[in-house]
């Protein structure tokens, strides 16, 4: 197996945030025992199936940090036996225990803080359990262990405004090299839909977006996809395989995983992936990618980045000429430019992108 992506995903958290769908559970001792075992089954036998060697290892949540260290331990042991080096990142929450040493000492060498915003208000409506104090202070001592800190930041929380969104980003930027600013999404099944009224709207969201994106520009920031900013080239090497089509294995409840043209996907619960179904039983569910739907992936993925769509790239792995094929499509768009074989969205039009692919739908 070529190098591929490692992420694991470990679902506790200390208490579930008002806008958050994602698969999570509260953080319970005798359950985390069980599911790191899991872990490490399922990394052997994915160990045995496809040999893998991994240059990029992401683990993520949920909130990594709610495990203990000694658990936390156990897992980064068995999950770098097939490291070949690379970039290893931890997301970490700064309201649980965040001892950066302990990281590093384990060969963690990036670090993602769910900081989210700087505004206590904002934090509490939130349902974050942190505060922007505890988030600074986090921060500060990140990058005084770690070279390769990064931030995610949402716009379009309740109190969100542009001067917020400013002094958020002024805030974090002297402790980092990355920064993930996220539009809000909302399913109608989180406890913030509620009052999704109250919150701004996709217009207010998108210009909260350029109020961001200037101010990261003109702080020697770059944008490489649509909602990940870096300075000194220090762009997530592990989400880069999910935007350009690399192979990664997913450990763990809810974990998807891409190899060789099959997605799989383990159940987003504890106890079925405990008793065994995951990708490391060959039981996670599987669906091979048809070609058509691949190739629509790739375009919707490559669009999200600045440096566009590797059209060469694209012609080599279909065996197809793209410009000639979608000609049509791509001159409905209007907007696309095409430079240096890069099909790409100009900087100020990227968050016009659902719009443009509707166009290749
Ligand atoms: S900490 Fe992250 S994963 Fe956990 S509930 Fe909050 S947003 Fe969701």
């Amino acid at each position: 197996m070529k190098n591929s992506g490692l992420y694991v995903h470990i679902p506790f958290c200390l208490k579930k945030c008002a806008y958050c769908d994602f698969y999570s559970i509260p953080y319970d001792e005798a359950a985390a025992e069980k599911y790191v075992v899991a872990l490490s089954e399922e990394y052997d036998k994915i160990s045995e199936r496809y040999r893998p060697r991994f240059d990029t290892i992401y683990i993520g949540g949920g909130t990594p940090n709610a495990l203990s260290t000694s658990l936390f331990e156990k897992l980064a042991k068995k999950i770098t036996e097939n490291f070949a080096g690379g970039e290893f990142t931890v997301e970490l929450n700064p309201a649980a225990s965040t001892d950066f040493n302990f990281y590093k000492s384990l060969g963690i060498n990036r670090i993602s803080l769910g900081v989210q915003s700087l505004n206590d208000k904002t934090l509490k409506a939130a349902g974050r359990l942190h505060t922007a104090k505890e988030a600074l202070s986090s921060l500060e001592k990140a990058a005084g262990v770690f070279e390769n800190v990064g931030a995610d930041v949402i716009l379009g929380l309740p109190f969100n405004t542009e001067e917020d969104i400013k002094n958020t980003l002024s805030g974090v930027l002297p402790f980092v090299k990355h920064i993930s600013a996220y539009i809000l999404k909302l399913s109608d099944n989180v406890p913030m839909y509620k009052i999704i009224d109250s919150l701004p709207d996709s217009d207010a969201a998108a210009s909260l977006y350029e109020t961001a994106y200037d101010f990261l520009l003109a702080s020697g920031f770059e944008r490489y996809e649509i909602s990940n900013f870096c300075r000194e080239n220090h762009y997530s090497r592990h989400n880069m395989k999910y935007w350009t089509g690399g192979d990664y294995i997913g450990l763990g409840a809810a974990a998807h995983s891409f190899i060789n043209g099959i997605r799989y996907e383990n159940p987003p619960d504890l106890q079925k992936y405990i008793s065994g179904e995951n990708l490391g039983n060959s039981r996670a569910s599987a669906a091979k990618v048809s070609r058509r739907d691949a190739l629509f992936e790739d375009v919707m993925l490559g669009l999200r980045l600045d440096r566009g769509l590797d059209v060469p790239a694209l012609d080599a792995k279909y065996n197809i000429d793209f410009l000639l094929l979608y000609k049509r499509e791509i001159s409905r768009s209007q907007i696309l430019e095409y430079r240096d074989g890069r099909l790409f969205l100009p900087a100020d039009k990227i968050l016009l992108e659902n719009q443009v692919l509707m166009n290749f739908m």
